[in-house]
């Protein structure tokens, strides 16, 4: 097999065949969706947990585009994403990264928590994000053209935002930006008992907890419960944890380590049930 086929058929892998379950917050769908005709980057703003990655499942089946996601890290530099050469059985070989590989086979890619990686990413990302639509690779004299299916989507938190951490305007104004929050109480009640099954008054008492645990951010806690510890919460009750319990593990330990924290969560907890 030539490595184009096979690469190809490795390419096909990250499609997704069947419809993720998403709940659109807004107008979003549309959006990516003219972004990605205009071949324009998109920036996804918001907490974690509060469906971004979902999202983009959604987008990729909808767009019936392969999407390879990456999940920044502070040790992530320019050659993780665009590849670099790799000794085989005593040959020198070139491996091409995620981000290439991406260009190269018209897919969509996701880099998560983009602010988290190395500043020399910036440098890979910036000829692709604005009409040049170009990757250079430096290690093999090559520049590659994006093809139109191509998609650049990045995520950042702004909620993290620290003066290390902030996103560049030089970065930031190449993006057409879509802001993600958490769904209105009705349709997170929705999301919360569809992901993890359990009725509807019992999704009613996990979004009243997550509210309240919003309204802690900035007061002892980072950030409020998202909806994906409602869920995760919901998943233990369905597994016949009881629901306090549940709340507790899932939701007042995932926040904090801190001890009067944790009492005052449970005390939120406790005035639910
Ligand atoms: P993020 O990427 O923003 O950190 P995720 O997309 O992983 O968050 O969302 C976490 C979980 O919350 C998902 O696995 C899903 O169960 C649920 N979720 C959040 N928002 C939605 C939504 N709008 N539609 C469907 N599920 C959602």
């Amino acid at each position: 097999m030539n490595a184009a086929v096979s690469d190809a058929l490795k390419i096909e892998e990250y499609r997704i065949q069947d419809e993720p379950y998403y709940e659109p917050l807004g107008d979003e769908v549309a959006v990516f969706e003219a972004a990605w005709r205009n071949q324009l980057p998109v920036l996804l703003k918001g907490p974690t947990g509060c469906g971004k990655t979902r999202f983009m499942e959604y987008m990729s089946w909808r767009l019936d585009r392969p999407m390879i996601t990456v999940s920044c890290h502070d040790d992530l530099t320019a050659s993780d994403l665009v590849g670099r050469y790799l000794v085989k059985g005593g040959e020198t070989v070139w491996v091409d990264g995620p981000l290439t590989r991406a260009v190269r086979a018209g897919s969509l890619c996701y880099l998560d928590e983009i602010v988290e990686a190395r500043k020399d990413t910036t440098v890979v990302i910036h000829p692709l994000c604005d009409d040049r639509r170009l990757l250079p690779i430096d290690k093999l004299g090559e520049v590659v053209p994006a093809p139109p299916e191509f998609s650049l989507t990045v995520s950042y938190n702004p909620g993290y935002q620290s003066v290390l951490k902030d996103m560049k305007q030089s970065t930031r104004q190449r993006f057409v930006a879509l802001e993600f929050g958490y769904p209105p109480a009705e349709l997170e009640a929705r999301v919360v008992m569809k992901e993890s099954g359990v009725d509807q008054a019992v999704a009613d008492r996990l979004v009243q907890i997550g509210h309240m645990t919003r309204n802690l951010k900035d007061n002892g806690l980072d950030e409020g419960a998202s909806t994906r510890l409602l869920v995760n919460a919901g998943k233990l009750m369905r597994t016949s944890v009881p629901e306090a319990s549940a709340c507790h593990s899932a939701i007042a330990e995932a926040l904090t380590d801190d001890p009067d924290m944790l009492a005052a969560i449970r005390e939120l907890i406790a005035s639910v049930y």
